[in-house]
């Protein structure tokens, strides 16, 4: 059984989901919904096993497993690291097995911590960086700072791991737009994932955020502002070759390439949509 609600990933679709936490330690930021209606808890390891039983049930040979809820990386190395061995076991056709990561769970752990895990099988790690600002990140009650982002990027990269990183575009909103571009682009340029995913902040009526547009604290971006600082954003980026995509069922215009190298081109496929009489954004604003 899962406890739901459940989520993955959009590129982890074909996975199986093995749900080793409940909720979000942190469980704070003002724009997040996922995990509200629940209370953090880890599974013990019993629980933990007869999840695998039912899950076996169901997939017995899968090659990708995506490791929920919010931070698995949060578990002891030792625990992480059997939790990781007994999957192996169960499932030895798997050739990827990924989660997400916190960045402070990332920096609690060592070096040679990180690279243990790494080498135990946990290959693919996504971090929601969500912003680069320092005043939009404590708006939003991330609970890191940008500093603290890079350290963790360079930490999990500098381990082995591939990563993925997401950018939340309008997450500034009117008050801190420019400084949302050039910032993320700064912390997303110091990391240089593997992958860099861009989405588009929607808002959740009960999130906290609602409130705050409601009491005109926040300025959510029109669409050709949402474009002009993806824009900007791009323009400031310094990666090298880091795959990025703009596809989610959120973004206005659907965007792919390679960072840098089709960095000119996806600006100026922008700002042709940013400038065309024509443009119609695409995104959805409900989930
Ligand atoms: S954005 Fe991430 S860290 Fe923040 S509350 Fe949601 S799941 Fe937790």
């Amino acid at each position: 059984m899962y406890s739901m609600p459940l989520f993955r990933p959009p590129s982890e679709a074909q996975s199986l989901i093995i749900q080793v936490t409940e909720g979000c330690s942190h469980n704070k930021c003002r724009f997040c919904y996922m995990y509200k209606c629940k209370q953090f808890r880890m599974k013990t390891r019993e629980e933990l096993q007869e999840h695998i039983r039912w899950l076996k049930t169901s997939y017995q040979n899968p090659e990708r497993i995506f490791l929920a809820d919010g931070n698995v990386l949060c578990l002891k190395t030792e625990k992480l690291i059997a939790l990781l061995n007994y999957i192996k076991s169960e499932f030895p056709t798997v050739k990827r097995i990924s989660s997400y990561s916190g960045p402070l769970d990332i920096i609690r752990k060592t070096d040679d911590e990180l690279k243990l895990i790494h080498n135990s099988g946990l290959e693919l790690l996504y971090m929601g960086v969500e912003s680069g600002s320092d005043n939009v990140l404590a708006f939003m009650e991330k609970g890191v700072n940008q500093q603290q982002m890079i350290e963790a990027g360079q930490k999990a990269v500098k381990a082995g791991f591939k990563f993925s990183c997401m950018i939340i575009s309008g997450l500034g909103g009117v008050e801190y737009m420019e400084e949302h571009a050039v910032e993320s682009a700064k912390v997303i340029s110091s990391i240089n994932p593997h992958y860099f995913s861009l989405l588009r902040l929607v808002v959740e009526e009960e999130s906290e955020l609602a409130d705050d547009i409601r009491r005109g604290k926040f300025h959510l971006l029109t669409p050709l502002q949402i474009l002009d600082e993806n824009i900007m954003m791009l323009e400031n980026m310094e990666l090298n070759d880091c795959i990025f995509r703009a596809n989610h069922v959120s973004n206005y215009v659907n965007q792919a390439g390679v960072l840098n190298k089709d960095r000119d081109a996806l600006v100026q496929r922008l700002k042709k949509f940013r400038n065309s009489n024509n443009f119609i954004p695409m995104g959805n604003d409900t989930l």
